[in-house]
């Protein structure tokens, strides 16, 4: 019987329990840590921060999702990884201790790195977890004038939902009458776009936005937050009255000391999402090396990719499943103008740029469709 660990309870540590549960039966022995028990969707936290949802129709309880397929759920933190032992330290929870495996999928996501924006912590909103997001809702709540900044730093690694929100918050404001009295600028720290290499949506993006009446700043790296502007290290500042900034994205701590990570703290993978350099270790999700946004369905295909593998090694195969950079994306909340964009990374191939209302209903449809499949 084999031993096999899952670290992380989100998208890719989810979808890696479910298929080695499918693919491997009873004989071996699967475990999930992560250090809360619920399951959040996170692409609906826009809406959730727009009050459009509550906290409940986007989690669901991870224990009994788990066991309901025959995987057992701890919830503790992951302190400490021992590859050449073959054990992993887990504190601050139900059981603590060093817990064994034969097998380890490392799907911890990544890291918000807020102590490179100067008073970030202090100063910046942003709504990238339950309660961020609800804080941030309040805040626009409060809002009725003046000027709304929304924007991401270098090394986000995350577009969607910063578009999304100036959106929602166009129309919202619209809703309440106030949108006269508010300017939006959306900030981004490069050329403005997706940074995908894709021209034809950078313009379709660009045209939703002007017909929102949304400012573009490009070029912008903020470097430090205060109570009302931001700036950039040159010193050229933006004054805010209302803030929405996503901050760095960076690697998972608990991968940083195990000598397979880039410069960023990202874990070397090849295709097969082995980790490049060590024995019966897969990685998945938003802390693998791969280029491009970190995006949700890419984890769950990189988790389909790493349990077939897994599972054929433990039978003694060699494993070739591969898996394949294809972004798809859709930027919801601009009603008509909701965008899907669906592009390999990994050839020149263009991408396929679809625009209607359409987009934003198959969104919803895929969070309900989330739920139903997995909780
Ligand atoms: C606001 C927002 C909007 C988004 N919109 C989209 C979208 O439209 N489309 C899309 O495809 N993707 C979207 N994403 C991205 C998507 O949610 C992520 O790519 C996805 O969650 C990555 O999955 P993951 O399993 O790699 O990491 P995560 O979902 O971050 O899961 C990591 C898990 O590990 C746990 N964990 C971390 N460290 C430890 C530790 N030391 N010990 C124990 N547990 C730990 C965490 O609590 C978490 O449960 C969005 C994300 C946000 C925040």
């Amino acid at each position: 019987m084999a031993k096999i660990l899952i670290l992380g309870g989100g998208f890719g540590g989810v979808v890696a329990a479910e298929r080695l549960a499918e693919q491997l039966g009873d004989d071996h022995q699967i475990t999930l840590v992560s250090r809360s028990r619920r399951f959040v969707f996170y692409p609906a936290l826009v809406k959730l921060a727009f009050g459009k949802c509550t906290t409940k129709d986007i989690s669901f309880d991870l224990r009994h999702a788990m066991l309901d397929r025959r995987v057992n759920f701890i919830e503790a933190e992951v302190a400490r990884i021992d590859p050449s032992e073959r054990k992993v330290t887990i504190a601050h929870g139900e059981v603590e201790g060093k817990l064994p495996y034969d097998y380890l999928i490392f799907a911890l996501g990544r890291r918000l790195a807020t102590e490179r924006i100067t008073g970030f912590y202090e100063h910046a909103q942003h709504l990238l977890n339950v309660d961020k997001a609800i804080q941030f809702g309040k805040a626009v709540s409060y809002f009725h004038e003046g000027h709304a900044v929304i924007g991401q730093c270098a090394g986000t690694r995350l577009p969607v939902p910063v578009y999304e929100t100036a959106f929602a918050l166009a129309r919202h404001l619209d809703d309440k009458g106030e949108r006269d009295r508010v300017k939006i600028t959306v900030v981004s720290p490069g050329e403005f776009g997706l940074e995908l290499g894709d021209y034809e949506t950078t313009i379709r993006l660009k045209k939703a936005l002007i017909s929102n009446r949304i400012e573009i700043v490009s070029n912008f790296p903020t470097s430090s937050v205060t109570a009302n502007s931001i700036a950039t290290a040159t010193g050229k500042t933006i004054n805010h009255d209302l803030l929405m900034l996503l901050p760095p994205f960076r690697g998972s701590s608990a991968a940083s000391y195990l000598g397979v990570t880039d410069s960023e703290g990202y874990i070397a993978v090849d295709p097969t999402m082995r980790v490049i350099g060590q024995e019966r270790m897969y990685a998945v999700g938003d802390c693998v090396n791969f280029e491009g946004p970190k995006l949700g369905h890419l984890a769950t295909r990189q988790s389909e990719v790493a349990a077939t593998n897994l599972a054929a090694e433990i039978d003694g195969h060699e494993p070739l499943a591969c898996y394949s950079h294809e972004i798809k994306l859709v930027i919801d909340e601009a009603g008509a103008n909701s965008l899907y964009l669906r592009k390999n990374l990994w050839n020149d191939a263009p991408g396929v740029i679809k625009q209607s209302r359409v987009w934003s209903w198959a969104k919803r449809a895929q969070k309900e469709y989330w739920q139903v499949k997995h909780a």
